[in-house]
């Protein structure tokens, strides 16, 4: 029986991208949820953190809630970020834990990782050199999250685990082409270039960079079963450990979404970092193996999302 069965389960941040599928996950589980609306408890305001644990009683929480953005937000509002990201993940883990809540899951970005990480990037690497300075400001806040359970798990026998998704892409993914990540800013502009009958499409950078991407319902499946079974003070990175350069992405997307005109390269856009791709060696001692979807599956799942809900 799985630890979940019968528990009071608590999601924030459930209307997000990771929440939207991590719910639809544990409900097809048949378990039942708690979600929070943000008219009625204010994440930001340490009283009515306190009193959504104490008025819902969770003994689970699934901790999803923050501020994201792009990098162009990151870029412009900084302080924001820092100071709404580590306010909120510094209340929540300690009223969570003062209200007596059993076990608390969490992520942290990718981003948090050194600009300068190596490839696979192992999760020792968290803590040795500063992030992509651009987003600093937030993946510094949302690290503390680590720091947080760890001495929480040390001085209370709270028990928080934190993990690290790699690139994710999928269904309730953010399609808004200047905020987006590349797998949903690809689809829409070669679905847009083919219904519009247009000959070429530009994408970002110089195609060379590498990165390791995971289909969100994939991920979310990792998260349930580290909830299910995982109860250490590491942090786990959950992503396929594959790499595949930008520009090979970009000719499997076009495959997908049916163009097949030229694609500009614009390089006065950012490459970021020039390869990105996690250790997944701790993932699969510690939960066991996992059935992925490969990268074109899931975006022709992610293709049919985008056709239903949102073209
Ligand atoms: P990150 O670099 O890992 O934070 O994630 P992104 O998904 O934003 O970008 C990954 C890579 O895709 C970068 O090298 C981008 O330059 C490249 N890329 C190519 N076209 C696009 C695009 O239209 N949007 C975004 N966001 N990235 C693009």
């Amino acid at each position: 029986m799985s630890y979940l069965e019968g528990k009071k389960i608590l999601v924030t941040g459930a209307t997000g991208f990771v929440g939207r599928n991590l719910v639809r996950e544990l409900r097809n589980r048949g378990l039942g949820l708690l979600i929070p609306r943000r008219e009625d408890y204010d994440l930001m305001v340490q009283g009515e953190v306190r009193r959504m644990f104490r008025e819902l009683e969770p003994e689970v929480v699934f901790h999803l809630a923050g501020m994201v953005g792009g990098i162009l937000a990151n870029k412009e509002r900084p302080a924001e970020f820092f100071y709404n990201n580590i306010l909120l993940n510094t209340m929540v883990i300690h009223e969570a834990y003062l209200s007596g809540v059993e076990k608390l899951i969490t992520l942290i970005g990718g981003c948090s990782y050194p600009a300068g990480a190596l490839s696979p990037i192992s999760e020792d690497q968290l803590f040795n050199g500063y992030p992509q300075p651009e987003s600093a400001p937030y993946s510094l806040a949302k690290a503390m999250s680590v720091v947080q359970a760890q001495a929480y798990r040390k001085q209370y026998g709270f028990n928080a685990i934190v993990l690290v998704p790699g690139n994710l892409y999928g269904p309730y993914d953010n399609f808004d082409l200047e905020s987006s990540h590349v797998i949903p800013a690809l689809i829409r502009k070669f679905h847009e270039a083919r219904k519009k009958g247009l000959k070429e499409v530009t994408v970002w950078g110089s195609g060379k960079p590498v990165r390791d991407f995971i289909y969100v319902e994939d991920a979310c499946k990792v998260i349930v079963r580290a909830a299910e079974i995982y109860n250490e003070p590491d942090i786990i990175n959950v992503s396929s450990g594959k790499g595949i350069s930008i520009a090979e992405l970009v000719d499997l997307v076009a495959e997908v979404v049916g163009f097949d005109g030229e694609i500009v390269w614009d390089r006065s856009k950012p490459d970021g970092q020039m390869i990105k791709i996690f250790d997944v060696k701790r993932m699969k001692a510690k939960l066991g193996e996992f059935n992925f979807v490969s990268l074109k599956e899931g975006l022709e799942k992610t293709y049919q999302w985008y056709l239903e809900n949102l073209d």
